[in-house]
């Protein structure tokens, strides 16, 4: 089998050594086993858990683990850049491994950056440590359900679940839909909103970031999960009925995550790679059907009809500037962002999300009937892309209303 090319030549867009060996690591997971198992995991909706055990037996599960602790120490572009390789040839492993990641990320190189005073600092280090230890040595999986079906996942009002505070730890209680990795994750890292008691008034500051245990009495599984795409995510709904948690289970400490969310926006961004992998594999595929070389299929050439060859121009156009406009933001991603970088951001999250759909669904119409047969992936890949944009807090249509509101407003600015 001929190696795939890297998304991102490591020379021409200038990556580090660590950027081109974690990325070729995960090419050569993607190519040589993801790819063949995929189609599986999406006919029969279920989690790819083989994928994740060689994502443990390759380290990538701590992909962003500081190294002293066994990790590969990535930060955000590394990482993005990464699972981007992932997404090529696996839509819902590159996305559950960010659920996954997004743990790490939160808890280490993001926090990093934050002022915090030193017991604040020195708690969050003691329980970021265990967590990582349980991925580095248990290849312990982590899930990121914060979804509950109002404006909470969009950063509007307080999560609706809630953790009471009780003797030696807290109540949680409430219900998170799409919580991808359901019943295959071992912790469920939720966001809930902290109470003194019953009585106190929620407040999105009092936001708390805790690992629930997969196990915990009260935790429940519900509801079928059979959705369009990203059908080995397994999504389903997620149930807290009075689940104890000590202190220990806290992610961060109290307060912690309402600064982080706030002051590193561009980690919303982490749920693009998946989709720019598939806007990468949408393409390839439109490349080798119509040079007569896709797997599966008659060695037949389309390649020599001009409007074949226009429609493929069309396609590299848009997964170009889909790249340039990606990297672009990743690369300048850091902790408290100007509006202009944010605008970019946000620019470049509509852009992957709308772009990898838009280049799958020119790839069906230019490779033509054959092409769409459930054989091959590129259905798979149509399927899959369409799920990006409606992934919350950054929504294409979100990211529209942000974008217009922060272009024509200054800070402060109102029309009153
Ligand atoms: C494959 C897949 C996997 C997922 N995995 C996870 C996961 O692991 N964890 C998790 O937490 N969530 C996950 N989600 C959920 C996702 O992030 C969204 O929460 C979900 O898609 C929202 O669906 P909804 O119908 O409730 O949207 P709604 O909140 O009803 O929104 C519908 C649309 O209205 C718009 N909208 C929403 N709020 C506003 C607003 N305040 N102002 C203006 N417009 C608004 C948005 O454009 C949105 O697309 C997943 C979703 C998918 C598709």
């Amino acid at each position: 089998m001929t190696a795939d090319k890297p998304i991102f030549d490591p020379a021409q867009w200038q990556l580090s050594e660590q950027q081109a060996r974690l990325g070729a690591m995960a090419r050569e997971l993607g190519q040589s086993r993801f790819a063949e198992r995929a189609a599986h995991y999406d006919r029969h909706a279920t989690f790819p858990t083989e994928n994740f055990r060689d994502l443990h037996d390759a380290g990538l599960l701590g992909i962003c683990i500081p190294e002293e602790q066994g990790g590969h120490g990535a930060d955000l572009k590394t990482y993005m850049l990464t699972a981007a390789e992932i997404g090529r040839y696996c839509g819902a492993t590159a996305l559950t491994f960010n659920m996954h990641v997004s743990s790490c990320l939160w808890t280490g190189p993001l926090a990093d950056d934050l002022e915090l005073p030193a017991d604040v600092r020195e708690s969050l280090e003691a329980g970021r440590s265990r967590h990582y230890r349980r991925i580095i040595e248990q290849g312990a999986i982590y899930a990121q359900p914060f979804s509950e079906g109002g404006a909470a996942a969009a950063g509007k009002v307080a999560f609706g679940t809630t953790a009471t505070r009780t003797e030696g730890g807290w109540l949680i209680n409430g219900k998170k839909i799409f919580a991808s990795l359901s019943g295959h994750a071992n912790y469920y890292g939720a966001l809930c909103t902290e109470l003194k008691d019953k009585d106190d008034t929620p407040s999105r500051r009092n936001t708390m970031y805790v690992a629930v245990p997969a196990d915990a009495q009260g935790v429940r599984i519900e509801g079928e999960w059979d959705p369009l795409g990203m059908r080995g995510t397994v999504s389903r709904t997620l149930i807290f009925d009075n689940v104890f948690v000590d202190s220990e289970a806290l992610l961060m400490p109290r307060g912690v995550y309402f600064s982080a969310a706030k002051q590193w926006p561009h980690m919303f961004m982490t749920l693009t790679p998946s989709y720019m992998g598939i806007a990468q594999a949408a393409y390839d595929f439109t490349v080798a059907y119509l040079r007569g070389e896709m797997p599966g299929t008659p060695p037949v050439k389309r390649r020599m009809y001009p409007t074949k060859q226009l429609a493929v121009a069309q396609m590299r156009i848009m997964l170009e500037q889909t790249k340039s406009l990606w990297f672009q933001s990743i690369n300048e991603a850091k902790c408290s962002p100007d509006r202009e970088s944010l605008i970019r951001a946000w620019s470049a999250q509509y852009t992957v999300m709308e772009n990898a759909n838009e280049i799958a669904q020119l790839a069906i119409r230019t490779c033509g009937g054959q092409a769409m047969l459930r054989s091959l992936h590129l259905e798979r890949l149509y399927r899959d892309s369409r799920c990006g944009a409606l992934m919350l807090p950054w929504t294409a249509e979100l990211c529209m209303d942000m974008i217009g509101k922060a272009a024509l407003y200054e800070d402060g600015e109102s029309d009153e």
